[in-house]
């Protein structure tokens, strides 16, 4: 077996995740994002992992990358009629997996723990780990002023320019030693396709994930999120442009460099590779966008492919 450990936010992570956790030979461990949770309507919400859950347990709305497959809006509705704000999206049965993680939450269990739990529940095989359990909330400074990472994402729709990110928590943030562990056992680290600056980061800028990832003995894959200069889905190009770094794979391996050692980008930005090479970091095209489960699983066994292929290389 193959020990991946795979740091990843929520829909292009999760997409990696189960092109990893299709094949038979790979043990996968991820290291997923809290910085995006929030309460709604007195509950607590974890966007990314939830995506994690609902994906790899096969219940992901697959049209739309995130939410329940089938899922209804009888509880929001009547929210609204009563006057909340409803601008979050939260179906029916995504409402039951809020309230059971807000009920043990109030009853001091470790979100960590909680995770663990539903993942179990859910049936899922891989180890969905939080890198801490303590709280990180991203927040995004606009014209107006700094908002909430969903206020940007979802009441805003991404409209505002991004003038600076912060990750409200996070210099007194503890990462989880699951994580550590995690990064210590790995045969492989592979740095999902996600938002670089709003899902990686803050994992990364955790006290002591960078050391850790460093200090493991195995080598670290990064995969672009961004295609020809463009996000498949998402604002990670233009936040990337406006934060004053490049919207492009170049831009994104840029902000890896020192950690990663391999960067997967896709076969229509080969004329950059040279430019990831003169970061230090080894280059690798191929065909980066996982539409079907079929693409994901090609993906997956081409980052292992290039994973055995660098260990002959260091033998
Ligand atoms: P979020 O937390 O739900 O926004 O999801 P992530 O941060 O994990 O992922 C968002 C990023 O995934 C975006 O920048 C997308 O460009 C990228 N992405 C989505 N689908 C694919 C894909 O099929 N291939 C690649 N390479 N990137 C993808
Ligand atoms: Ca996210």
């Amino acid at each position: 077996m193959i020990r991946v450990t795979l740091i990843a936010g929520g829909v292009g992570g999760a997409k990696m995740a189960e092109g990893l956790a299709a094949l038979d030979n790979v043990e996968l461990s991820i290291i997923g994002n809290v910085a995006d949770d929030a309460q709604f309507h007195g509950l607590w919400v974890s966007p990314d992992i939830d995506t994690m859950l609902y994906t790899l347990s096969g219940r992901i709305n697959r049209e739309q990358g995130w939410g329940v497959a089938d899922e209804g809006q009888r509880a929001l509705n009547v929210l609204e009629e009563l006057g909340a704000p409803v601008w979050m999206f939260l179906g029916d049965k995504d409402f039951g997996l809020h309230i059971y993680r807000t009920e043990r939450l109030n009853n001091g269990d470790k979100p960590s723990a909680i995770t663990h739990d539903i993942a179990t529940a859910f049936g899922i095989k891989s180890s969905i780990l939080l890198p801490t359990d303590d709280t990180i909330q991203t927040q995004i400074r606009t014209s107006d002023g700094w908002i909430s990472f969903q206020e940007y994402f979802v009441r805003e729709r991404c409209a505002p320019k991004v003038l600076e990110i912060k990750y409200d928590g996070i210099e007194t943030a503890r990462i989880t030693d699951a994580s550590i562990d995690a990064l210590k056992n790995a045969d492989l680290i592979v740095i999902a396709p996600s938002n670089p600056l709003v899902s990686i980061l803050p994992i990364l800028n955790i006290e002591g994930m960078r050391e850790a990832i460093i200090s493991a003995p195995a080598p670290v894959i990064g995969v672009s999120p961004i295609i020809a200069g463009k996000v498949v889905k998402g604002p990670a190009d233009k936040m990337l442009s406006s934060t004053g770094h490049r919207a492009d794979c170049v831009g994104v391996a840029n902000i890896y460099k020192g950690l990663a050692q391999h960067f997967v980008i896709d076969d229509q930005d080969g004329a950059l590779a040279g430019e990831i090479a003169s970061l230090g970091i080894q280059p690798h095209t191929t065909d980066i966008l996982m539409p079907d489960a079929s693409n994901k699983m090609r993906l997956a066994t081409e980052i292992l492919t290039l994973f055995e292929a660098s260990k002959g290389r260091a033998a």
